[in-house]
């Protein structure tokens, strides 16, 4: 199970957001503090920005964030109003390379997937950067629309009851996140809003989310709805 973090207000840069938080990706790399599914995040890291001119930048790896010195000097000055990133610990069988590490992109939207999900009911697509179920899962996502994220999450955990279907995703105006089957919460600051698998730090204004929910992000607005098929 990963861990992963969507920002979107003022421009601020991405070091910190990841890195410098107490219990930031890079700590939550090697000792997450809410997770349920594995020990830690060691099988790569990404980090998805749309840069200040509007343009989506990726930077991803298949080593461990916690090690990365270049990714640490380089991202104090990597600023940015719409980010989405993520470190991985891989499910059994998948790929280890930096194409499985979200996030996945369609030129548009940036998709981190926090989860697992059979392959087997997922349609086969040429666009999927890797086999990686995640992957495979953020090409479905974006052939339907990322309006209708909502929908495509409802449908893929009855097709998979055992899905774990945490999406996070941007767009640079707009930030959506489902719950399904893991932690999220939500932190508003003067500045923007984090939506985050777990607090990066201890204020008590982070907000968490129930299981089965849809939080869309955007204008400084913050918005929950129940997914279809919640109980
Ligand atoms: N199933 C995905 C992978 O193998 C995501 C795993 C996770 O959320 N830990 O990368």
């Amino acid at each position: 199970m990963c861990r992963h973090l969507g920002w979107l207000g003022e421009p601020v840069s991405i070091a910190s957001l990841v890195l410098d938080p107490p219990s930031g990706l890079r700590v939550q790399s090697y000792a997450p503090r809410r997770q349920k599914h594995g020990l830690m995040n060691a099988d790569g890291w990404g980090a998805g920005f749309f840069d200040l001119g509007g343009q989506e930048r990726r930077w991803r790896s298949a080593s461990p964030l916690w090690g990365d010195v270049s990714f640490a000097s380089v991202a104090p000055v990597l600023r940015s109003g719409c980010v989405v990133a993520a470190v991985r610990s891989a499910t059994v069988g998948m790929p280890l390379e930096a194409s499985a590490s979200a996030p996945f992109s369609d030129g548009s939207w940036l998709l981190s997937h926090n989860g697992v999900v059979d392959r087997g009911v997922l349609p086969v697509s040429r666009t999927a950067e890797s086999t990686v179920d995640s992957a495979m899962l953020a090409a479905l996502i974006f052939e339907r629309g990322l309006d209708h994220l909502a929908d495509t999450v409802v449908e893929v955990g009855s097709a998979d009851p055992s899905a774990r279907l945490n999406i996070l995703a941007a767009n640079g105006s707009r930030l959506l996140a489902t719950t399904w089957g893991d932690t999220l919460s939500v932190l508003r600051r003067d500045d923007g809003v984090v939506v985050a698998s777990e607090p990066y730090d201890d204020h008590p204004d982070w907000q968490d989310i129930p299981d089965r929910h849809l939080v869309d992000v955007s204008a400084g607005q913050v918005s929950l709805t129940p997914l279809k098929g919640s109980s």
